[in-house]
């Protein structure tokens, strides 16, 4: 059985391959997070057909490992940001529940009334914001 080569560290190497393709969508890079164009040909991590790789990781593969840590403190960085914004209730000012009080006056959602062309400003019966 043959041994997967392994880099001059001693980690693990992966062979990125070229295919032609006839499927012209974008596909995100498993590797960086970007995408490829709508080509005819795709990179993809060898035995694996659903890990694409964009062009610019195929073609720099030595940028690949900074790419792909400049992604995942991106990431922790969304994640920080969706968290803070997790803390407050959201709710569509056109579904707004008068039982929760005096939100508008009386004038102001008449005005707003109008500016939604006649949409209730109450929740439809079977929906219910949730707490
Ligand atoms: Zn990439």
């Amino acid at each position: 059985m043959n041994k997967p080569p392994t880099g001059k560290d001693g980690s693990d190497v992966v062979i990125i391959t070229k295919h032609e393709n006839n499927c012209f969508f974008r596909f995100e890079c498993v590797l960086c997070g970007g995408s490829t164009d709508k080509q005819d040909y795709l990179y993809e991590l060898q035995g694996d057909h659903d890990a694409i790789v964009c062009d610019e990781c195929a073609e720099q593969p030595e940028r690949v490992s900074a790419r792909m840590r400049e992604c995942a403190q991106h990431l922790r960085e969304r994640a920080t940001e969706l968290e803070a914004r997790a803390t407050v209730h959201y709710v569509t000012d056109h579904r707004l529940r008068w039982s929760h009080g005096p939100i508008m006056s009386d004038e102001e959602k008449r005005e707003r009334e109008r500016e939604f062309d006649g949409d209730t400003l109450e929740a439809p019966a079977n929906e219910t914001p949730s707490e």
